[in-house]
C-alpha cells in the first residue's frame, strides 16, 4: 500500500480521476470496476492543508467523512462510464 494519496481535499484531483476512468475503459471490456479504498491511509490527509481546508469549509466530522464524499463522487464518475462498481467496504 501506498502511503502517498491523491489529495482528497483539490478539485483537480477529481479531473484525474475522471481521466484515470475514461482511460480505464477504453483498455478494460469488464463492466465490473473494483474502486477499493478500503485500506486508505488516512494519515496524509491529516496533514494535508486542502483536505483540513474541505474538511472545515463542508463542516466534515471527519477525514473518513472526507473519504465517503471522494468514494461517492468516484462512484458517480465511474456510473457515469457505464461501469457497476464493486464499492469500498471502509467508510
Ligand atoms: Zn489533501
Amino acid at each position: 500500500m501506498h502511503r502517498t494519496l491523491l489529495c482528497a481535499g483539490r478539485e483537480s484531483t477529481y479531473a484525474v480521476i475522471e481521466r484515470v476512468l475514461d482511460e480505464v475503459t477504453e483498455l478494460f471490456s469488464s463492466p465490473w470496476i473494483h474502486l477499493g479504498g478500503d485500506e486508505c491511509p488516512w494519515d496524509a490527509w491529516s496533514n494535508c492543508d486542502s483536505c483540513q481546508t474541505s474538511i472545515s469549509r463542508n463542516n466534515l466530522r471527519s477525514i473518513g467523512t472526507l473519504q465517503y464524499l471522494l468514494t461517492q463522487q468516484v462512484e458517480m464518475t465511474a456510473a457515469s462510464c457505464c461501469y457497476r462498481y464493486i464499492p469500498s467496504a471502509k467508510t
